[in-house]
């Protein structure tokens, strides 16, 4: 195949202006720049669609009518494209069958191995499979635990049907299901639940059978009963919670209990299976282990039947310790992985694969990550591109832009004052070109020395989930407090679960997406589409409603969405412009109206710099463009729909609109998350205002200029998993320079030389 580079030319994706770049095949090339400059517009928009599209090209037109249509990108010509493989930080979500064994193709393997050498013999390899109704455990059906509807919560018995004692939100009074019940003639539904009879209970929990005649569109139909035990398992139990929408998750979870299966103990396999040893251990136990363990296990077994097997999991196994996720156990479900593990979870799973001449794109994958865990990043991303690939990186660490042979810089600015390449070429001549990143790469923030003094104390006491080794310690109010520890320390665990769940009055600033429906934009979510459309309406005599794309004023071809979705059956919907209002929401009258000159579209059309600029006079806009200019968003517009945020731009957007609230706790999970190094100093004037402004801050961090400005710093390790889960060091950031037997100590000494 050709060593000649791909050859990008014209590209013009959102905000790219006619783009020409060259990267070098079979390198690892780092796209940099500041947030909204349009490295995802080249690299994914552009370079992975394209590829995307190609290879589907490749198929029949038979084919083709199955698979995904992907538009052509706006670009000119790519030249020497290969297949692309896109790593993101997608969650990998899946049901409670899919595990880190499953997905890597590594508990396959295992059950291969307890096939051939386990004893005493229990069969062929399906057998250890807990997907597979031969190894499954019956009473569980290989989830390792039972999730029950929990009546307690689901149930007030002090009220009958009609006051409304069936407390889940789709069983309210009035509604389909409650009719279900009510309408069924099997209840006085003026009883209250808790003078029911025996039958009654009976008939309400699990009864099935009858017909219920329900009124529906005016007209009849029959609908069979079912108890609500029944109907609540069929309905929401036995589904994937990873198709349920976040809402209709959160609403699930509080309503049912899990507990350990009593017949396997959580081993999801039957007792057949769980007899077949190697070494004393069973294969569930093997797949309990933390893989850093597991490797030093099964490399000890002398058996010359096994040896290849043998092989191939010790390197599989080594590459997920090698990326810093030693601390997992294969049996952990994969729902339960941040995104950043996530992705990483899916490099080893490419990293196993013998195909070569790949273009391999990552996003950000140093999300998560201490420095210690970058250095083992850097090697696998080596690894790859020595294996005869092609590696793209979109990242903002500086110790990943430091390995890359080539760096492509996009700028200078965001938004409208981005969308050029600034500088390509290798890394060394970065640090001279001059650009933001190149200015910034060798910039070092100091240690803070005149630290805040905290006004009080937050108790964390005795805690012990997950890895946590009966942790105690205090956070202070009043000031800036960073977490730190390498990957799988213990952080997530102690801020976002126990500390939240014992200090519910705190609020977490996350990276979850934000807006409910497609329609939301950074207008509506943070409340500017009121006033605005009140401005609109007093300046032409007419009614608000008229300037709000989700009533009156929505072009009625599009409803108000400027796209419009042709369903197909088996794929991904179609969307395309709407020819009726050009993409533009409204009604041709509705855009007649003007504000100064400019219609509704045209305000929602402007990026939040823009806005601010020519609401300068607004009082009740000002704060608020103002916060989401602070916070780093002045590039987005209005109206963008908030689903193309990325993670990072919707924390950002979500603390825009708590900038004005004083004496609040706030908890924030790498809030540099898609920062360019430059905007890390914003972030962290951001937090220093609400700091000042009588909040305390907690954030989990992994940026050493973060850590290096903190109030006060709560280190946890040593490692990650069970090797880690105490805390090492707590106090202000001078004195962690001292500290000893702590990985972060070691890289902030180093960072600041
Ligand atoms: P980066 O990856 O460097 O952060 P992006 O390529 O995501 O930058 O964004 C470049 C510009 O394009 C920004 O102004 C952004 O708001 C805009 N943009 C990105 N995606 C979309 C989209 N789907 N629709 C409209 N504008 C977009
Ligand atoms: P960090 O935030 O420092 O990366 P975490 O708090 O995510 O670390 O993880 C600490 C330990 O707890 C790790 O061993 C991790 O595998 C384990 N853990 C985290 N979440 C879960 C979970 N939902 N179920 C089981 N173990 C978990
Ligand atoms: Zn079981
Ligand atoms: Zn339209």
């Amino acid at each position: 195949m050709s060593q000649d580079p791909i050859r990008v030319a014209g590209a013009r994706e959102n905000n790219l202006k006619h783009v020409s770049v060259e990267i070098p095949r079979r390198e690892l090339t780092v796209f940099t720049g500041v947030s909204g400059s349009g490295k995802s517009s080249l690299v994914f928009d552009t370079i992975a669609a394209e590829a995307q599209r190609q290879l589907n090209e490749t198929f029949t037109a038979f084919q083709r009518t199955f698979l995904p249509k992907y538009g052509q990108p706006a670009v000119d010509s790519i030249e020497n494209l290969s297949a692309a493989i896109v790593v993101d930080q997608k969650r990998i979500g899946g049901n409670s069958r899919s595990t880190v064994g499953t997905v890597t193709d590594i508990y396959a393997l295992l059950r291969l191995l307890f096939s051939r050498i386990g004893t005493p013999h229990a069969g062929e390899s399906s057998r250890f499979s807990f997907n597979d109704p031969a190894g499954m455990c019956p009473e569980c059906e290989g989830i390792g635990k039972v999730i029950t509807l929990d009546l307690d919560r689901f149930l007030d018995r002090s009220k009958s049907l009609n006051e409304g004692a069936l407390l889940h939100p789709q069983f309210a009074v009035g509604g389909w299901f409650w009719g279900i019940y009510a309408n069924s003639g099997l209840f006085d539904n003026d009883k209250k639940l808790s003078d029911y009879t025996e039958d009654e209970w009976e008939l309400l929990l699990h009864g099935s059978g009858v017909k219920v005649p329900l009124s529906w569109q005016g007209g009849q139909v029959n609908s069979s009963y079912e108890g609500v035990v029944t109907k609540f398992t069929r309905l929401y139990i036995k589904k994937d919670t990873g198709e349920m929408s976040e809402r209709n998750r959160e609403v699930f979870q509080r309503f049912v209990t899990s507990a350990v299966c009593p017949l396997c103990r959580g081993a999801r396999l039957n007792q057949a299976v769980l007899e077949c040893r190697i070494g004393g251990r069973n294969i569930a136990e093997m797949a309990a282990m933390e893989a850093g363990d597991l490797v030093g296990v099964l490399a000890a077994i002398d058996d010359p039947v096994a040896r290849p097997i043998v092989a191939g999991l010790v390197e599989r196994l080594g590459n997920l310790v090698a990326i810093g996720l030693g601390y997992l156990s294969l049996d952990r479900e994969t729902a339960t992985l941040s995104g950043g593990e996530s992705q990483r979870i899916k490099m080893v799973r490419h990293l196993g694969s013998a195909l070569i001449d790949m273009l391999y794109i990552f996003d950000e994958p140093s999300v998560g990550l201490h420095p210690r865990d970058v250095r083992m990043l850097n090697d696998l991303l080596r690894k790859l591109r020595d294996k005869g690939n092609t590696v793209l990186v979109v990242e903002h660490d500086r110790d990943v832009i430091e390995i890359a042979d080539h760096v492509v810089d996009m700028g200078p600015g965001a938004g409208a004052h981005g969308g050029e390449v600034v500088y390509q070429g290798p890394v060394t001549g970065l640090a001279e070109s001059g650009t933001l990143t190149g200015t910034h790469l060798r910039h070092r923030l100091p240690v803070k020395t005149e630290v805040r003094e905290p006004t009080g104390k937050m108790m964390i006491s005795d805690a012990t989930l997950h890895n946590l080794r009966g942790v105690t310690v205090g956070i202070p109010t009043g000031v800036l407090t960073v977490v730190t520890g390498v990957a799988g320390s213990g952080k997530s665990t102690l801020i976002n679960e126990v500390f939240l769940r014992q200090h519910p009055g705190a609020i977490a600033i996350d990276q979850s997406a934000v807006g409910a429906s497609i329609r939301s934009t950074p207008a509506t979510y943070t409340g500017l589409m009121d006033p605005v459309r009140k401005l609109f309406a007093t300046a032409n005599g007419v009614s608000p409603a008229l300037f709000s794309f989700n009533s009156k004023g929505a072009c009625p071809e599009c409803q108000g969405l400027g796209i419009v979705y042709t369903d197909l059956a088996f794929m991904e919907g179609l969307r395309s412009r709407c020819e009726a209002c050009g993409g533009r929401r409204f009604r041709e009258e509705v855009l007649g109206h003007t504000l100064r000159g400019r219609s509704i579209s045209d305000v929602l059309d402007m990026t939040a710099a823009e806005a601010l600029e020519f609401f300068a006079g607004e009082r009740k806009l000002r704060p608020v463009l103002q916060a989401l200019n602070d916070v780093g968003l002045d590039y987005l517009t209005l109206g963008q729909p908030l689903s193309t945020l990325s993670g990072g731009e919707c924390q950002r957007i979500k603390l825009a609109t708590e900038l004005h609230k004083t004496g609040t706790v706030y908890v924030m999970d790498e809030p540099t998350t898609g920062l360019h190094m430059s905007d890390v100093g914003n972030l962290l004037r951001i937090i220093d205002g609400l700091v000042e402004r009588g909040n305390s801050v907690i954030v989990i961090e992994h940026d050493l200029d973060v850590i290096k400005n903190a109030d006060w710093i709560i280190d946890l390790g040593p490692e990650g998993g069970a090797k880690g889960g105490r805390v090492l060091f707590e106090g202000p950031p001078a004195r962690l320079l001292t500290a000893t037997g702590s990985h972060t100590a070691e890289y902030v000494r180093a960072d600041v030389g």
